[in-house]
């Protein structure tokens, strides 16, 4: 069986992958739906390529460029967020792949989660938001959830078969991003130029940002408490430089199991989309001889404040998650326009979490209006 596939943030750095795996397996996968916030170009040549029953632009400034780009061809073009949480539901779809950046991913992927679609999960920001609404959804419309995030898609593999087994703690790698070795002097002056120089891995460049200050990884801790049902107490941060083990499970009988292999995000990708089936590949393959070494650190809480305040968070719970990642989008923006400095990003962030409203148990609604308030508190604060 051919499976269907929407491609949420079809343009982006996960996008383009998912497209270059589905042109390796076209007996496998085929392109039913794409969506894009505002490269238009870029979309319509997928449309062009891939031939998708519908493609979608988030900007509605952008629909009679797009429509008009691709009038000679029989696909139907639909722009704005509500097509885009209804492009989700259309029948036909077997796999919706989440990868659009930040907050805009949560609507679109609670309609899919209620459509029944598998999902693979590359938007983090989905279940830092709303992880447990999220989790609640995919258990009562049992649909899978595959990760695409390279570290909890080691953990899913490093999983595979011990179902009956008890996890005593996961192992969450970070490659330290390009300031691992900076003094805090040092950091106070970084531009997002430097920040957007990542050592090992090609990423958009929110994500690249949330890296360099280590907020991707507090996010990271969050997406695999949710995704895995393990306190965040139980999920250890190892700052691991070479970016070879991806991620690492240790059981309750001390047995540790990882899974390593070259940073390529095509990896974990068509893993997402094959599972429970390994496809070959011509993905570089990690030379263990030419690696020499491999090395684990302790994260450095001092220079790198976010992930404390994304265990905080979590601590807190209820909205708190929520106000975290919209101060953060806030500030990463900022800073990416050279409106904020690199260590003023966590400040601000922890002073939108002292000042937001404390809700325990929140509605969508809450979640919703939680964001917007915590958008504008960020912003006054800048
Ligand atoms: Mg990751």
């Amino acid at each position: 069986m051919v499976k269907q596939l929407c491609i949420l943030g079809s343009t982006g750095s996960i996008g383009t992958q998912t497209l270059e795996v589905v042109r390796a397996y076209p007996d496998r996968y085929s392109v039913y739906a794409i969506c894009a916030h505002r490269s238009i170009d870029k979309l319509i040549a997928q449309a062009r390529e891939f031939h998708p029953e519908v493609v979608c632009i988030a900007d509605e400034s952008l629909y009679e460029p797009l429509r008009d780009a691709l009038a000679d061809l029989p696909i139907k073009v639909w722009a704005g967020a509500d097509a885009i949480a209804e492009v989700v539901t259309m029948p036909s779809i077997h796999v919706v792949v989440a990868a659009m950046v930040g907050y805009a991913g949560l609507r679109p992927t609670i309609e899919a989660i209620k459509a029944g679609k598998t999902i693979a999960l590359a938007n983090k920001e989905t279940l830092v938001v709303a992880g447990e609404i999220i989790c609640d959804l995919a258990t009562q419309f049992h649909t899978p959830i595959l990760p695409v995030d390279s570290e909890h898609s080691a953990i899913f593999q490093s999983l595979v078969g011990e179902d009956q087994c008890e996890i005593e703690k996961i192992l969450l790698t970070a490659s330290g991003g390009p300031f691992r070795t900076f003094t805090l002097e040092q950091m106070r002056s970084v531009t997002a130029a430097d920040a957007l120089k990542h050592p090992n891995w090609e990423m958009g460049a929110k994500i690249t940002i949330d890296s360099a200050s280590m907020m991707n990884k507090g996010f990271e801790v969050i997406e695999a408490k949710w995704l895995f049902g393990v306190p965040v107490e139980k999920i250890q941060v190892l700052v691991h430089p070479q970016s070879i083990v991806h991620s690492a499970v240790q059981f309750t009988d001390g047995a540790i199991k990882a899974q390593l292999g070259a940073p390529d995000m095509r990896l974990p990708i068509q893993y997402a989309l094959s599972f429970p089936e390994r496809l070959a590949s011509d993905f570089p393959r990690a030379d263990l001889f030419a690696l020499q070494s491999l090395t684990f650190e302790q994260p450095d809480l001092k220079r790198f404040p976010n992930l404390a305040l994304a265990y905080e968070a979590m601590r807190r719970g209820g909205n708190m998650p929520c106000v975290l990642n919209a101060a953060n989008e806030v500030v990463n923006l900022a800073f990416r326009q050279g409106r904020c400095g690199f260590l003023q990003m966590s400040d601000i962030i922890n002073e939108t979490m002292a000042k937001a409203n404390f809700i325990a148990k929140p509605t969508y609604e809450d979640y919703v209006n939680s964001d917007a308030a915590a958008r504008r508190l960020a912003e006054s604060l800048l």
